[in-house]
């Protein structure tokens, strides 16, 4: 890959796409100006690589990767899916040897059928179907004790697999975070200066490693948890919300990179 000036990193719902309507539509002219200088836009968000592919050709992307099942693998340029899956049944094999007596408390993906996914996550039948083509991470409910989870991700931390709890789904991975798939794609492009665009919590690693993290405003998402004033100075934050936020804030962005580069 060839060497970029700047890469963006982003989220999707509430940051590039419209918390109400999905639409993207506001960030357009911003996506036009990084496509006409060559910068590389990578989706970075919790779907799998069936879902994004999707909407990574719609918004005009497939020529670049996207991390997918937060952090736990990457969806290759203009491909459809991710593949074969062995990350995958590999954590559904661990799941078969979890003693029943903790094993019965996790309902996994993997366990629903996609209208159980549809009824457990509020998506539609079809693109449950998709939530449901997973390679890399098992999100599940968790129904047992902090107890009895504490004993739950022990036997499969002795199996190499790491579980991210969120509040709603225990996710189990073999480890990859967003941090480490931005550094691997930064990386194939020379590692350029790093934008990040999120919305919410969720986004606060993608946000840490970048270079000019940017928080759009969205009301209806949780505030970002404390942070050390060093950190929470460097966050750029836009005043509208989803694609116009983020429209407004890569326009203003690029205007500075330009201006420093016209001032050099
Ligand atoms: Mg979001």
């Amino acid at each position: 890959m060839r060497k970029a000036e700047l890469i963006v990193f982003t989220d999707l719902d509430g940051t590039l796409l419209d918390h109400e309507t999905y639409s993207h539509a506001a960030a357009a002219p911003a996506l036009q100006r990084l496509r006409d200088r060559g910068i590389p836009v990578i989706l970075a968000s919790s779907k799998t690589a069936a879902e994004i592919a999707a909407l990574r050709a719609e918004i005009g992307l497939s020529a670049y990767p996207a991390i997918v099942e937060n952090g736990a693998g990457i969806l290759p340029a203009h491909a459809d899916s991710a593949g074969a899956a062995p990350d995958y049944a590999r954590i559904r094999a661990a799941l078969d040897r979890v003693p029943p007596e903790l094993r019965r408390h996790f309902t996994g993906f993997g366990d629903m059928t996609d209208a159980g996914v549809a009824h457990s996550t509020g998506l539609p039948l079809d693109q449950a179907r998709l939530a449901r083509q997973r390679s890399y991470s098992e999100p599940g409910e968790w129904a047992g004790s902090d107890t009895e989870r504490a004993a739950f991700e022990k036997c499969l931390a002795d199996e190499g697999i790491t579980a991210r709890y969120g509040g709603r789904y225990l996710t189990l991975s073999l480890g990859g975070t967003k941090a480490d798939r931005m550094d691997e794609i930064a990386a194939a492009y020379g590692n350029p200066p790093r934008i990040a665009l999120g919305d919410a919590p969720n986004d606060l690693e993608m946000l840490l490693a970048a270079d000019m993290p940017v928080l759009i405003r969205n009301p209806h998402a949780k505030p970002l948890p404390p942070l050390p004033e060093k950190q929470a100075g460097r966050i750029l934050k836009s005043t509208k919300t989803g694609p116009s936020g983020w429209n407004e804030m890569i326009h203003s962005l690029l205007s500075k990179a330009q201006s420093r580069q016209i001032g050099a």
